[in-house]
């Protein structure tokens, strides 16, 4: 790689890195292996930049994944947890903090009646889908092709980004029962959900869906397919879950469900929640949520869910984001901005390029096709996706290591990092 140069303390930390952790990363995708080349060793951000081992800097549109909506460092946030820090760290207790962080919740979005915390995105999908058997005593559930829902077993089947990512078909060490109740339709495909209800009719305990794709890059919901599968479910007796881990507190304070208008079941939550602490959270009607244990029978726990510190941090994030609404606005506008001026980028390049984008949710498809679903997704141009990511980050632009990524706007992101971004282009 021309820059590595650049970046010779993160070549020997992950050099070492290897030596004891599985290819050198907890999480796959943090690994380069789709783009080439090894990952970037990071110490410290502030607002729209990272800063790597090296003391290069970033303008960073990854933002974690998602959950630093507010760029990194906010100082109201940092202040929370550094004021939580010193009165404890966990107790395995109730706390206040778990009421006024499940207020909030409710407060932004609709519903949530009851809600319960967890420590990830993958235990509140996981916890979702158990308690929607519980609920309806009924096994299999429909989710669609290239939408993740953590890794639990039942869900790594045709599950986007990360095994897309590494053309991961099927997946050692889950065994067919775990899987066999999994139902796959594609996604924007209402006609293929009806076909599988009129297969399964009553066997279907839910659906789970993006209500946005955030996992086979952004792909957004045509008109009609949310509602559709909200219809479909009222007249099954199927619980509608709407996997907001994505997009929750982030298409809208509301998330999807007010970006969309359509009404989930339950929802989950995960990164914005936490505001870059782990935190996870499923919630819905009433009547399913008091299936869980302690109140009735689906049994559901963990010994940091509701953690201090990551409610300290949660509650911080929400709070700014349920005072300044302006903010989503403002994601929207600087997002737009970004979206036409790459657009503008590689026309005059010749390159074809898709863009699709909802709120702060982007993403860059090398392709003259619309992008619809993961079969269209996948058939883009993956080698020059690659290479336009090595030019931005050797211009200090960090994007998503892979196609099949949502690319994440903060709002510490300026039109002076727009303008940065757009020029980087130039040279490609
Ligand atoms: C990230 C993600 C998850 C998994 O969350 P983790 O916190 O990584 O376990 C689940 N669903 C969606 C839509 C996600 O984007």
């Amino acid at each position: 790689m021309k820059m590595s140069s650049k970046r010779q303390k993160s070549e020997v930390l992950f050099a070492n890195a290897k030596l004891s952790i599985p290819g050198g990363v907890n999480s796959p995708v943090r690994a380069f292996k789709s783009v080439g080349g090894n990952p970037v060793f990071m110490e410290r951000a502030e607002g729209a930049y990272l800063y790597d081992a090296d003391g290069n800097s970033y303008i960073d549109y990854i933002n974690s994944w998602g959950p630093m909506i507010l760029g990194h460092n906010h100082p109201t946030v940092v202040e929370a947890v550094k004021l939580q820090a010193e009165k404890a760290f966990s107790f395995g207790t109730p706390t206040q903090l778990e009421t006024e962080m499940a207020e909030l919740v409710k407060s932004l979005v609709q519903n949530v009646e009851l809600i319960r915390f967890v420590s990830s995105g993958t235990e509140a999908c996981m916890s979702a889908l158990r308690l929607a058997r519980g609920y309806t005593g009924k096994n299999k559930f429909i989710k669609f092709e290239g939408c993740y829902h953590g890794h639990a077993d039942p869900f790594l089947v045709k599950a986007g980004s990360g095994l897309a990512t590494f053309d991961i078909q099927t997946v050692p060490g889950i065994p067919a029962g775990a899987a066999m109740d999994t139902l796959t339709a594609k996604y924007n495909d209402l006609e293929g959900v009806m076909a599988l209800f009129a297969q399964y009719k009553e066997d279907i305990a839910a659906v789970i869906v993006e209500p946005v794709a955030g996992n086979m890059g952004c792909v957004l919901p045509e008109r009609g397919f949310l509602e559709g599968l909200r219809k479909l479910c009222t007249a099954h007796h199927t619980v509608l879950i709407f996997d907001e881990v994505m997009t929750g507190f982030r298409l809208a304070a509301g998330g999807a469900q007010e970006k969309l208008n359509v009404q989930a079941d339950l929802i989950t939550f995960g990164k914005v929640i936490g505001g870059g602490l782990p935190v996870g959270a499923f919630g819905g009607k009433k009547e399913i949520m008091e299936c869980l244990a302690p109140v009735g029978k689906v049994y559901q726990a963990g010994t940091l869910s509701g953690n201090p510190l990551a409610m300290a941090a949660g509650i911080a994030t929400l709070s700014i984001l349920k005072n300044n609404t302006f903010i989503y606005h403002q994601l929207e506008q600087t997002t737009s901005s970004l979206a036409s001026g790459l657009k503008n980028a590689f026309s005059s390049k010749g390159i074809p390029v898709v863009i699709n984008q909802l709120g702060s949710m982007i993403s860059v498809f090398f392709s003259e096709h619309p992008v619809r679903n993961f079969e269209e997704a996948a058939v883009t141009d993956i080698p020059l996706f690659n290479r336009f990511f090595h030019h931005m980050l050797d211009q200090g632009i960090y994007l998503p290591p892979a196609a099949f990524e949502s690319w994440f706007v903060s709002a510490a992101i300026s039109d002076a990092e727009i303008e940065k971004t757009i020029q980087a282009i130039k040279t490609m």
